[in-house]
Protein backbone atom coordinates (compact mmCIF):
# COMPACT_ATOMS: atom_id res chain seq x y z
CA UNK A 1 0.00 0.00 0.00
CA UNK A 2 1.32 3.54 -0.96
CA UNK A 3 0.32 6.85 0.51
CA UNK A 4 2.68 9.14 -1.68
CA UNK A 5 1.22 10.92 -4.61
CA UNK A 6 3.45 9.99 -7.65
CA UNK A 7 5.93 12.55 -9.31
CA UNK A 8 2.72 13.48 -12.01
CA UNK A 9 0.01 14.22 -8.94
CA UNK A 10 2.45 16.20 -6.84
CA UNK A 11 3.33 18.39 -9.63
CA UNK A 12 -0.74 19.12 -10.60
CA UNK A 13 -1.02 19.52 -6.83
CA UNK A 14 1.75 22.82 -6.75
CA UNK A 15 0.55 23.91 -9.98
CA UNK A 16 -2.98 24.00 -8.67
CA UNK A 17 -2.05 25.27 -5.71
CA UNK A 18 0.17 28.29 -6.62
CA UNK A 19 -2.62 28.90 -8.86
CA UNK A 20 -5.04 29.47 -6.28
CA UNK A 21 -2.60 30.98 -3.67
CA UNK A 22 -1.59 33.89 -6.35
CA UNK A 23 -4.37 34.36 -8.89
CA UNK A 24 -7.73 33.03 -7.29
CA UNK A 25 -7.05 33.92 -3.29
CA UNK A 26 -6.35 37.87 -4.21
CA UNK A 27 -10.03 37.68 -5.95
CA UNK A 28 -11.92 36.18 -3.47
CA UNK A 29 -13.63 39.17 -1.99
CA UNK A 30 -14.47 40.28 -5.56
CA UNK A 31 -16.35 37.38 -5.84
CA UNK A 32 -17.99 37.22 -2.69
CA UNK A 33 -19.33 40.68 -3.50
CA UNK A 34 -20.29 40.79 -6.87
CA UNK A 35 -21.46 37.00 -6.66
CA UNK A 36 -20.08 36.09 -10.02
CA UNK A 37 -17.10 34.25 -10.94
CA UNK A 38 -14.66 36.70 -13.30
CA UNK A 39 -14.86 34.99 -16.97
CA UNK A 40 -10.90 34.74 -16.58
CA UNK A 41 -10.62 32.80 -14.01
CA UNK A 42 -12.67 30.11 -15.76
CA UNK A 43 -10.34 30.57 -19.04
CA UNK A 44 -7.54 29.98 -16.78
CA UNK A 45 -9.35 26.31 -15.65
CA UNK A 46 -9.06 24.94 -19.14
CA UNK A 47 -5.51 26.77 -19.81
CA UNK A 48 -4.09 25.01 -16.74
CA UNK A 49 -5.88 21.88 -17.90
CA UNK A 50 -7.75 21.47 -14.68
CA UNK A 51 -11.04 21.34 -17.20
CA UNK A 52 -10.04 18.32 -19.01
CA UNK A 53 -8.58 16.40 -16.22
CA UNK A 54 -11.01 13.47 -16.44
CA UNK A 55 -11.25 13.11 -20.52
CA UNK A 56 -8.95 10.64 -22.30
CA UNK A 57 -5.89 12.07 -24.11
CA UNK A 58 -7.51 11.27 -27.41
CA UNK A 59 -9.90 13.48 -26.62
CA UNK A 60 -7.68 16.09 -26.41
CA UNK A 61 -7.83 16.12 -22.35
CA UNK A 62 -5.30 15.73 -19.43
CA UNK A 63 -6.22 12.23 -18.62
CA UNK A 64 -5.06 12.83 -15.02
CA UNK A 65 -7.80 10.66 -13.47
CA UNK A 66 -10.24 10.69 -10.28
CA UNK A 67 -7.48 11.21 -7.94
CA UNK A 68 -5.99 14.06 -9.75
CA UNK A 69 -8.94 15.44 -10.03
CA UNK A 70 -9.52 15.30 -6.29
CA UNK A 71 -6.17 16.57 -5.09
CA UNK A 72 -6.77 20.00 -7.80
CA UNK A 73 -10.51 20.48 -6.34
CA UNK A 74 -9.00 20.42 -2.88
CA UNK A 75 -6.40 22.93 -3.68
CA UNK A 76 -8.40 25.50 -5.31
CA UNK A 77 -10.99 25.18 -2.41
CA UNK A 78 -8.96 25.39 0.01
CA UNK A 79 -8.93 29.68 -1.41
CA UNK A 80 -12.37 29.48 -3.17
CA UNK A 81 -14.81 26.96 -2.49
CA UNK A 82 -16.98 28.19 -5.01
CA UNK A 83 -14.46 27.82 -7.46
CA UNK A 84 -14.06 24.40 -7.28
CA UNK A 85 -17.37 23.82 -7.40
CA UNK A 86 -18.12 25.51 -10.21
CA UNK A 87 -14.88 23.22 -11.80
CA UNK A 88 -16.15 20.15 -10.27
CA UNK A 89 -19.93 20.63 -12.45
CA UNK A 90 -17.63 21.38 -15.27
CA UNK A 91 -16.70 17.70 -14.65
CA UNK A 92 -20.23 16.68 -14.17
CA UNK A 93 -21.38 17.54 -17.58
CA UNK A 94 -18.71 15.55 -18.87
CA UNK A 95 -19.26 12.58 -17.07
CA UNK A 96 -22.03 10.87 -18.72
CA UNK A 97 -20.42 11.05 -22.45
CA UNK A 98 -17.35 9.92 -20.47
CA UNK A 99 -19.06 6.62 -19.08
CA UNK A 100 -21.56 6.29 -21.33
CA UNK A 101 -21.20 8.16 -24.79
CA UNK A 102 -20.34 6.20 -28.25
CA UNK A 103 -16.71 6.78 -30.22
CA UNK A 104 -18.88 9.29 -32.27
CA UNK A 105 -20.83 10.57 -29.40
CA UNK A 106 -17.21 11.43 -28.06
CA UNK A 107 -15.57 12.72 -31.05
CA UNK A 108 -18.55 15.40 -31.45
CA UNK A 109 -18.27 17.01 -27.68
CA UNK A 110 -15.60 16.14 -25.35
CA UNK A 111 -12.34 17.67 -27.50
CA UNK A 112 -14.77 20.82 -27.22
CA UNK A 113 -15.36 20.29 -23.47
CA UNK A 114 -11.70 19.77 -22.70
CA UNK A 115 -10.87 23.25 -24.15
CA UNK A 116 -13.57 25.17 -22.71
CA UNK A 117 -15.07 25.77 -25.90
CA UNK A 118 -18.71 23.94 -24.52
CA UNK A 119 -19.28 23.80 -21.30
CA UNK A 120 -21.81 21.45 -19.86
CA UNK A 121 -24.40 21.15 -16.95
CA UNK A 122 -26.22 17.81 -15.78
CA UNK A 123 -29.53 18.41 -15.37
CA UNK A 124 -31.62 16.38 -12.94
CA UNK A 125 -33.30 18.25 -10.29
CA UNK A 126 -36.96 19.35 -10.44
CA UNK A 127 -39.15 21.06 -8.02
CA UNK A 128 -41.21 17.35 -7.86
CA UNK A 129 -37.97 15.27 -8.24
CA UNK A 130 -34.68 15.77 -5.96
CA UNK A 131 -34.21 12.64 -3.54
CA UNK A 132 -37.47 10.92 -5.33
CA UNK A 133 -36.04 11.22 -8.69
CA UNK A 134 -38.79 8.85 -10.09
CA UNK A 135 -40.71 12.03 -9.53
CA UNK A 136 -39.74 14.25 -12.16
CA UNK A 137 -41.47 15.69 -14.89
CA UNK A 138 -39.67 16.23 -17.79
CA UNK A 139 -40.92 14.28 -20.57
CA UNK A 140 -38.96 13.01 -23.74
CA UNK A 141 -41.95 12.33 -26.30
CA UNK A 142 -40.58 10.16 -29.25
CA UNK A 143 -41.85 11.35 -32.97
CA UNK A 144 -39.67 9.32 -35.73
CA UNK A 145 -36.08 9.98 -35.25
CA UNK A 146 -36.44 12.65 -32.64
CA UNK A 147 -37.68 13.26 -29.29
CA UNK A 148 -39.68 16.78 -28.33
CA UNK A 149 -38.41 17.70 -24.64
CA UNK A 150 -40.41 19.61 -22.14
CA UNK A 151 -40.07 20.53 -18.88
CA UNK A 152 -38.28 22.50 -16.29
CA UNK A 153 -35.04 21.63 -14.20
CA UNK A 154 -34.14 23.49 -10.68
CA UNK A 155 -30.77 23.84 -8.83
CA UNK A 156 -28.68 23.44 -11.97
CA UNK A 157 -25.25 24.43 -11.10
CA UNK A 158 -23.58 26.67 -14.44
CA UNK A 159 -27.05 26.57 -15.74
CA UNK A 160 -26.10 30.16 -16.66
CA UNK A 161 -22.71 29.39 -17.78
CA UNK A 162 -23.00 26.30 -19.64
CA UNK A 163 -23.23 26.19 -23.68
CA UNK A 164 -24.91 22.68 -23.57
CA UNK A 165 -27.05 20.26 -21.01
CA UNK A 166 -26.86 16.92 -19.81
CA UNK A 167 -31.07 16.44 -19.10
CA UNK A 168 -33.05 13.04 -17.60
CA UNK A 169 -36.40 13.11 -19.18
CA UNK A 170 -39.41 10.36 -18.67
CA UNK A 171 -39.66 8.78 -21.87
CA UNK A 172 -42.18 5.98 -21.52
CA UNK A 173 -45.17 4.77 -19.89
CA UNK A 174 -43.36 3.06 -17.13
CA UNK A 175 -42.09 5.93 -14.76
CA UNK A 176 -38.65 3.72 -14.83
CA UNK A 177 -38.14 4.45 -18.52
CA UNK A 178 -35.94 7.71 -18.60
CA UNK A 179 -33.55 8.97 -20.94
CA UNK A 180 -30.41 10.89 -20.74
CA UNK A 181 -29.70 13.73 -23.55
CA UNK A 182 -27.09 16.29 -24.37
CA UNK A 183 -29.25 19.19 -25.54
CA UNK A 184 -27.24 21.91 -26.78
CA UNK A 185 -28.38 25.70 -25.49
CA UNK A 186 -29.31 27.40 -29.21
CA UNK A 187 -31.53 25.08 -29.43
CA UNK A 188 -35.38 26.77 -30.17
CA UNK A 189 -36.92 26.28 -27.03
CA UNK A 190 -34.02 25.61 -24.52
CA UNK A 191 -33.71 28.56 -21.69
CA UNK A 192 -31.81 29.26 -18.57
CA UNK A 193 -34.65 30.39 -15.71
CA UNK A 194 -34.44 32.06 -12.23
CA UNK A 195 -31.23 32.38 -10.98
CA UNK A 196 -31.09 31.12 -7.21
CA UNK A 197 -29.39 33.31 -4.05
CA UNK A 198 -27.71 30.65 -2.45
CA UNK A 199 -26.03 31.62 1.04
CA UNK A 200 -22.72 30.24 0.25
CA UNK A 201 -20.64 29.32 -2.80
CA UNK A 202 -21.09 33.02 -3.91
CA UNK A 203 -20.42 33.24 -7.75
CA UNK A 204 -21.14 29.70 -8.69
CA UNK A 205 -24.40 30.26 -10.45
CA UNK A 206 -27.34 27.99 -9.57
CA UNK A 207 -30.99 28.02 -11.65
CA UNK A 208 -33.35 26.53 -13.59
CA UNK A 209 -32.82 25.46 -17.12
CA UNK A 210 -36.76 25.52 -18.84
CA UNK A 211 -37.27 23.01 -21.85
CA UNK A 212 -40.11 24.09 -24.35
CA UNK A 213 -41.13 21.44 -26.90
CA UNK A 214 -37.17 20.95 -27.63
CA UNK A 215 -36.59 19.04 -30.25
CA UNK A 216 -33.59 16.78 -29.63
CA UNK A 217 -32.60 13.97 -32.69
CA UNK A 218 -32.09 10.75 -31.39
CA UNK A 219 -28.00 10.71 -32.17
CA UNK A 220 -28.01 13.22 -28.92
CA UNK A 221 -28.81 10.17 -26.18
CA UNK A 222 -26.37 9.39 -24.20
CA UNK A 223 -26.57 5.79 -23.17
CA UNK A 224 -29.60 3.14 -24.04
CA UNK A 225 -32.64 4.90 -24.71
CA UNK A 226 -35.05 4.15 -21.43
CA UNK A 227 -31.98 3.45 -19.27
CA UNK A 228 -31.39 7.21 -18.52
CA UNK A 229 -30.83 7.04 -14.95
CA UNK A 230 -28.12 4.94 -14.35
CA UNK A 231 -26.36 7.54 -16.83
CA UNK A 232 -27.49 10.27 -14.80
CA UNK A 233 -26.46 8.05 -11.32
CA UNK A 234 -23.27 7.09 -12.90
CA UNK A 235 -21.76 10.38 -13.35
CA UNK A 236 -23.22 11.92 -10.42
CA UNK A 237 -21.70 9.31 -8.39
CA UNK A 238 -18.24 8.84 -9.56
CA UNK A 239 -18.16 12.82 -10.48
CA UNK A 240 -21.00 15.10 -8.86
CA UNK A 241 -20.56 13.63 -5.24
CA UNK A 242 -16.39 13.51 -5.42
CA UNK A 243 -16.14 16.75 -6.28
CA UNK A 244 -18.32 17.49 -3.91
CA UNK A 245 -16.83 16.40 -0.99
CA UNK A 246 -13.34 17.37 -2.40
CA UNK A 247 -14.56 20.95 -2.07
CA UNK A 248 -15.52 19.83 1.45
CA UNK A 249 -12.23 18.75 2.02
CA UNK A 250 -10.40 21.69 0.79
CA UNK A 251 -12.79 23.41 3.51
CA UNK A 252 -11.62 21.54 6.28
CA UNK A 253 -8.05 21.74 5.76
CA UNK A 254 -8.39 25.73 5.51
CA UNK A 255 -10.33 25.80 8.50
CA UNK A 256 -7.30 24.21 10.13
CA UNK A 257 -4.80 26.50 8.97
CA UNK A 258 -7.41 29.41 9.82
CA UNK A 259 -7.32 27.82 13.60
CA UNK A 260 -4.40 27.15 14.45
CA UNK A 261 -2.75 30.48 12.86
CA UNK A 262 -5.28 32.31 15.09
CA UNK A 263 -5.22 30.06 18.25
CA UNK A 264 -1.02 31.09 17.81
CA UNK A 265 -1.88 34.64 17.39
CA UNK A 266 -4.38 35.53 20.08
CA UNK A 267 -3.37 36.14 23.37
CA UNK A 268 -5.90 35.81 26.57
CA UNK A 269 -4.19 35.95 30.32
CA UNK A 270 -0.83 36.60 29.33
CA UNK A 271 -0.66 33.74 26.43
CA UNK A 272 -1.74 32.67 22.96
CA UNK A 273 -5.21 30.71 23.43
CA UNK A 274 -3.22 27.42 21.70
CA UNK A 275 -1.98 26.75 24.93
CA UNK A 276 -5.71 26.40 26.45
CA UNK A 277 -6.75 22.50 26.50
CA UNK A 278 -10.26 23.48 24.97
CA UNK A 279 -8.66 25.29 21.84
CA UNK A 280 -6.04 21.93 21.43
CA UNK A 281 -9.46 19.51 21.62
CA UNK A 282 -11.33 22.12 19.01
CA UNK A 283 -8.41 21.64 16.96
CA UNK A 284 -7.41 18.14 16.85
CA UNK A 285 -11.13 17.69 15.88
CA UNK A 286 -10.87 19.83 12.73
CA UNK A 287 -7.28 17.70 12.28
CA UNK A 288 -8.83 14.68 12.50
CA UNK A 289 -11.44 15.51 10.42
CA UNK A 290 -9.42 16.73 7.82
CA UNK A 291 -7.16 13.70 7.93
CA UNK A 292 -10.06 10.88 8.17
CA UNK A 293 -12.08 12.64 4.54
CA UNK A 294 -8.99 13.13 2.72
CA UNK A 295 -8.17 9.39 3.29
CA UNK A 296 -11.86 8.27 2.35
CA UNK A 297 -11.62 10.84 -0.93
CA UNK A 298 -8.30 9.36 -1.91
CA UNK A 299 -9.30 5.72 -1.31
CA UNK A 300 -12.74 6.54 -3.76
CA UNK A 301 -11.01 8.20 -6.40
CA UNK A 302 -8.36 5.18 -6.24
CA UNK A 303 -11.01 2.74 -6.71
CA UNK A 304 -12.93 4.99 -9.62
CA UNK A 305 -9.87 5.50 -11.67
CA UNK A 306 -9.48 1.71 -11.48
CA UNK A 307 -12.28 0.86 -12.50
CA UNK A 308 -13.93 -0.72 -9.26
CA UNK A 309 -17.81 -0.12 -8.23
CA UNK A 310 -17.49 2.74 -5.52
CA UNK A 311 -20.98 4.00 -4.56
CA UNK A 312 -20.60 3.08 -0.87
CA UNK A 313 -17.13 4.70 -0.88
CA UNK A 314 -17.98 7.59 -2.10
CA UNK A 315 -21.16 7.98 -0.17
CA UNK A 316 -18.91 8.03 3.15
CA UNK A 317 -16.77 10.51 1.88
CA UNK A 318 -19.60 12.62 0.48
CA UNK A 319 -20.76 12.57 3.99
CA UNK A 320 -18.16 12.89 6.26
CA UNK A 321 -16.74 15.82 3.71
CA UNK A 322 -19.57 17.73 3.79
CA UNK A 323 -20.36 17.56 7.67
CA UNK A 324 -17.18 17.43 8.24
CA UNK A 325 -16.50 20.82 6.71
CA UNK A 326 -19.30 22.19 8.42
CA UNK A 327 -18.72 20.97 11.93
CA UNK A 328 -15.04 22.25 11.40
CA UNK A 329 -16.03 25.53 10.19
CA UNK A 330 -18.30 25.84 13.37
CA UNK A 331 -15.46 24.91 15.33
CA UNK A 332 -12.88 27.50 13.83
CA UNK A 333 -16.06 30.14 14.43
CA UNK A 334 -16.01 29.45 17.89
CA UNK A 335 -12.39 29.06 17.74
CA UNK A 336 -12.65 33.09 16.64
CA UNK A 337 -14.86 34.02 19.21
CA UNK A 338 -16.63 37.28 17.82
CA UNK A 339 -14.05 37.55 15.16
CA UNK A 340 -15.82 34.25 13.49
CA UNK A 341 -18.99 36.02 12.58
CA UNK A 342 -17.03 39.40 10.76
CA UNK A 343 -17.22 39.43 7.06
CA UNK A 344 -13.01 40.10 7.21
CA UNK A 345 -12.64 36.52 8.47
CA UNK A 346 -13.03 33.85 6.15
CA UNK A 347 -14.73 31.31 9.17
CA UNK A 348 -18.19 32.95 8.03
CA UNK A 349 -17.82 32.04 4.74
CA UNK A 350 -16.33 28.69 5.22
CA UNK A 351 -19.52 27.89 7.36
CA UNK A 352 -21.88 29.56 4.82
CA UNK A 353 -20.12 27.39 1.74
CA UNK A 354 -20.18 24.37 3.87
CA UNK A 355 -23.80 24.51 4.33
CA UNK A 356 -23.97 24.70 0.69
CA UNK A 357 -22.50 21.53 -0.23
CA UNK A 358 -24.27 19.30 1.95
CA UNK A 359 -27.73 18.62 0.08
CA UNK A 360 -25.82 18.90 -3.55
CA UNK A 361 -25.82 15.46 -5.37
CA UNK A 362 -27.76 13.57 -2.93
CA UNK A 363 -28.41 14.33 0.48
CA UNK A 364 -26.69 13.16 3.27
CA UNK A 365 -29.52 10.95 4.31
CA UNK A 366 -29.32 9.51 0.86
CA UNK A 367 -25.77 8.83 1.36
CA UNK A 368 -26.57 6.82 4.84
CA UNK A 369 -28.79 5.03 2.54
CA UNK A 370 -26.40 3.78 0.34
CA UNK A 371 -24.03 3.14 2.90
CA UNK A 372 -25.99 0.76 4.41
CA UNK A 373 -26.90 -1.31 1.34
CA UNK A 374 -23.21 -1.94 1.45
CA UNK A 375 -23.26 -3.07 5.00
CA UNK A 376 -26.23 -5.24 4.39
CA UNK A 377 -24.77 -6.89 1.55
CA UNK A 378 -21.45 -7.08 3.56
CA UNK A 379 -23.35 -9.15 6.33
CA UNK A 380 -25.06 -11.78 3.74
C1 LIG B 1 -25.23 23.76 -4.27
C2 LIG B 1 -26.15 22.82 -5.00
C3 LIG B 1 -25.88 22.48 -6.30
C4 LIG B 1 -26.72 21.61 -7.00
N1 LIG B 1 -26.46 21.33 -8.32
C5 LIG B 1 -27.28 20.50 -9.02
C6 LIG B 1 -27.03 20.22 -10.41
O1 LIG B 1 -26.06 20.70 -10.99
N2 LIG B 1 -27.89 19.39 -11.04
C7 LIG B 1 -28.96 18.82 -10.44
O2 LIG B 1 -29.70 18.08 -11.08
N3 LIG B 1 -29.25 19.10 -9.12
C8 LIG B 1 -28.43 19.92 -8.42
N4 LIG B 1 -28.69 20.20 -7.08
C9 LIG B 1 -29.88 19.66 -6.45
C10 LIG B 1 -29.59 18.51 -5.50
O3 LIG B 1 -29.18 17.37 -6.20
C11 LIG B 1 -30.86 18.26 -4.68
O4 LIG B 1 -31.02 19.40 -3.86
C12 LIG B 1 -30.79 17.01 -3.84
O5 LIG B 1 -30.84 15.88 -4.67
C13 LIG B 1 -31.92 16.93 -2.81
O6 LIG B 1 -33.15 17.16 -3.41
P1 LIG B 1 -34.17 18.23 -2.76
O7 LIG B 1 -33.41 19.49 -2.53
O8 LIG B 1 -35.35 18.29 -3.66
O9 LIG B 1 -34.55 17.63 -1.35
P2 LIG B 1 -35.69 16.54 -1.07
O10 LIG B 1 -35.47 15.37 -1.94
O11 LIG B 1 -37.02 17.21 -1.15
O12 LIG B 1 -35.40 16.16 0.43
C14 LIG B 1 -36.01 16.80 1.57
C15 LIG B 1 -35.56 16.07 2.82
O13 LIG B 1 -36.06 14.72 2.82
C16 LIG B 1 -34.98 13.81 3.03
N5 LIG B 1 -35.22 12.57 2.31
C17 LIG B 1 -35.59 12.42 1.02
N6 LIG B 1 -35.71 11.11 0.71
C18 LIG B 1 -35.38 10.42 1.84
C19 LIG B 1 -35.31 9.04 2.17
N7 LIG B 1 -35.62 8.10 1.26
N8 LIG B 1 -34.98 8.69 3.42
C20 LIG B 1 -34.67 9.64 4.34
N9 LIG B 1 -34.72 10.96 4.10
C21 LIG B 1 -35.07 11.35 2.86
C22 LIG B 1 -33.77 14.55 2.46
O14 LIG B 1 -32.56 13.99 2.94
C23 LIG B 1 -34.03 15.96 2.94
O15 LIG B 1 -33.65 16.06 4.29
C24 LIG B 1 -27.86 21.06 -6.36
C25 LIG B 1 -28.12 21.40 -5.02
C26 LIG B 1 -27.28 22.26 -4.35
C27 LIG B 1 -27.59 22.62 -2.92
Amino acid sequence: MEFKLTPEQEMLRDTAREFAEKEVEPRVEEIEKTRKIPEDLIKRLFELGFGGIIIPEEYEGSAAGHLARAIILEEIAYSCPALAFTLQIVHLGQAPLIFHGTKEQKEKWLPDLAKGKLIASCAVTEPTGGSDVMGIKTFAKKENNEYVITGRKCFITNVHLANIHGVLAKSGEDPRHMTFFMIEGDRPGVKPGREENKVGLHGCNTGELILDNVRVPVENVIGVEGKGLRVALTAITNVGRMGVAATGVGIIRRCLDEAVKFANQRVLYGQPISRLQAIQWLISDIYLRYETARLLLHRAAWMIDQGIRADAEVGMVKLTATEGAAECASKLSSILGAYGIMEEYAAQRLLRDAYSLIPAAGTNEIMRIVISRKAFERAT
